[in-house]
């Protein structure tokens, strides 16, 4: 389905929970959040009758995301009926990787053809400090698990953190030379309640193109990002700027949370339920989500917060 600027809308991001194994500073606070009584929660049928739903309005790629989607104990279920649904034609999971060594084989046994991990250092004191509870050890062994189970393409999401991993810029990218992964760097967003880095942890994208001079130009892939790559390497490079550069005139998306929540728009507060509705009635709902899907989200930074009224763990990034 079209929305009314004319963008076709072929992808839903789904958040199965907002719970999750780790805590990233910038994303979910310390002591986690509490926990949503289980009727308010999609039940599975319930999820699985929104891919249909949003597979007859033109939805081709469902991607399953969270909080941390691996620690939902009927994950690999859901994936499996996501990926049967008729006119589903690709299901992807965004996962911090903790849990990829016991789930990596079951998850692409049951259709899932894509990973995203996110891994936003490669020293293991950063990565227990932004994480506060995961390893280093724990996402390489997730990553190799991924590599090993052969996926069609393994994404590496990172955030780039002024002070944190700006030094690491290129030893991250060169992930991509000795992996056949990409890596894709996203600039911090200033969510609903910030988590714990201020305006001074925002950098653009383009400090990527600064410290890679050689960065090659890769034609686009029809995602968000703009794509480059190191000479030689076996993947790509690509630059997520919601910030400097925002890309919402090619936004194709649109979002379901786990209480059963559409999301026009990932930083607007517009929200549609479809909790507790049959197919048909989701159908209608989420018709009435991508028609009022905005042109654009507004300026984002630190006085312009996301009014998506949520964190990211809560949304499904
Ligand atoms: N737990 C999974 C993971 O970490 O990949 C999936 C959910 S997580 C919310 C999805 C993505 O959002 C991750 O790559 C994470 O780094 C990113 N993210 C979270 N908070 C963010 C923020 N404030 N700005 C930019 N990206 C953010
Ligand atoms: Fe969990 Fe992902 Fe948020 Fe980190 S970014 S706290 S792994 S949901």
């Amino acid at each position: 389905m079209t929305d009314n600027y004319g963008r076709e809308i072929t992808y839903m991001r789904i958040s199965v929970t907002e719970l999750c194994d780790l805590r990233c500073r910038y994303c979910m606070p310390e002591n986690g959040i509490c926990k949503m009584p289980e009727e308010f929660l999609l039940s599975e049928e319930e999820v699985i009758n929104a891919v249909r739903a949003a597979a007859s309005l033109g939805i081709r790629k469902i991607r399953i995301t969270g909080g941390e989607p691996l620690v939902k104990k009927n994950i690999v279920s859901i994936c499996k009926n996501a990926a049967a649904v008729p006119g589903i034609e690709e299901v992807c999971i965004t996962t911090n990787g903790i849990k990829l060594p016991q789930l990596a084989l079951p998850l692409k046994e049951a259709g899932v053809k894509r990973i995203n991990m996110s891994l936003d250092t490669l020293n293991a004191e950063k990565y227990a400090y932004i994480t506060r509870r995961g390893t280093l050890a724990q996402a390489a062994e997730g990553l190799r698990a991924a590599l090993r189970a052969g996926f069609e393409k393994i994404k590496i999401n990172t955030v780039l953190v002024g002070g944190f991993n700006d030094d690491e810029i290129r030893p991250l990218a060169e992930l991509t030379m000795r992996y056949p992964v990409d890596i894709r760097f996203i600039e911090l967003m200033p969510m609903y309640d910030g988590g714990e880095f201020g305006p001074g942890a925002y950098i653009s994208n383009e400090r990527v193109l600064e410290v890679l001079p050689e960065l090659q130009k890769v034609s686009p892939d029809g995602s968000v990002a703009r794509l480059y790559k190191l000479p030689e390497a076996k993947g790509n490079i690509g630059l997520i700027s919601p910030v400097s550069a925002h890309f919402c005139a090619e936004c194709n998306r649109i979002r379901l949370t786990s209480d059963g929540k559409l999301k026009p728009c990932l930083h607007s507060a517009d929200e549609i339920s479809i909790k507790g509705l049959d197919e048909g009635q989701m159908r209608q709902q989420m018709i009435k989500a991508i028609q009022a899907k905005p042109e654009w989200h507004g300026a984002l930074d630190w006085e312009n917060r996301s009014k998506s009224g949520r964190n990211m763990n809560q949304i499904g990034g």
